[in-house]
């Protein structure tokens, strides 16, 4: 399986990134390996210093599909989940400024925390799902998925232009504002809507 994620996808986040908002998603993949599942913690890496929370809607893929036209896009995922996007922040700084691909930033093992999978039709409106992240009971993220810069369809439209996209496969569909760092000891708590659905503390 493969995990798609997808950079700057709220305009607010761009802007606190000193970025421009792009004008076509902007892709990267994570390994299966990165995957943190069942509310495990997650042990600080030596390799950085800073370490940055972003947590993100995360798509579900549910069948195989390549060049998906965009009226048929909703039909290849079947589930909705939350996920942090866990990332480097030293490290991709240090990739960024010399042009060089940012994996060891953002791929590496457990680097994405994950919840369970909701069917849609948990969901009221699919179109504008809130979701939250709390570090240390303080809500750090607030986004809706009404905010994204590219919808489900437009993602998925893009990413299988380039890749087989297959059953399984996750999409992660970007942060809104608020990303900042983890510390030893901080309790992240992600929620959808009111219901707590992510739990994970830094060791
Ligand atoms: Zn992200």
């Amino acid at each position: 399986m493969k995990i798609f994620c997808i950079g700057r996808n709220y305009a607010d986040h761009a802007a606190e990134m000193g970025s421009n908002v792009p004008k076509q998603p902007m892709v990267f993949m994570k390994p299966p390996t990165a995957l943190l599942i069942n509310d495990k913690p997650f042990y600080y890496p030596d390799f950085s210093n800073e370490i940055h929370y972003e947590a993100e809607i995360v798509l579900r893929i549910c069948k195989n599909g390549k060049h998906v036209k965009p009226e048929f896009a909703h039909t290849y995922y079947d589930a909705i989940g939350l996920g942090i996007d866990f990332t480097a922040r030293d490290l991709q700084r240090k990739c960024k400024e010399k042009g060089h691909p940012w994996e060891i930033a953002k791929g590496f093992d457990n680097s994405a925390p994950i919840s369970k999978f909701w069917p849609l039709d948990d969901f009221e409106d699919l179109t504008s799902i809130q979701f939250s992240l709390q570090k240390n009971e303080v809500v750090v993220q607030k986004g809706d998925t009404a905010h994204l810069i590219f919808d489900y369809s437009d993602l998925i439209c893009h990413i299988s232009k380039f890749f087989k996209i297959q059953h399984g496969d996750l999409i992660f569909t970007g942060t809104p504002a608020g990303v900042g760092p983890v510390l030893k000891g901080d309790k992240l708590v992600g929620k959808i809507g009111d219901r707590e659905v992510l739990h994970c503390e830094i060791r």
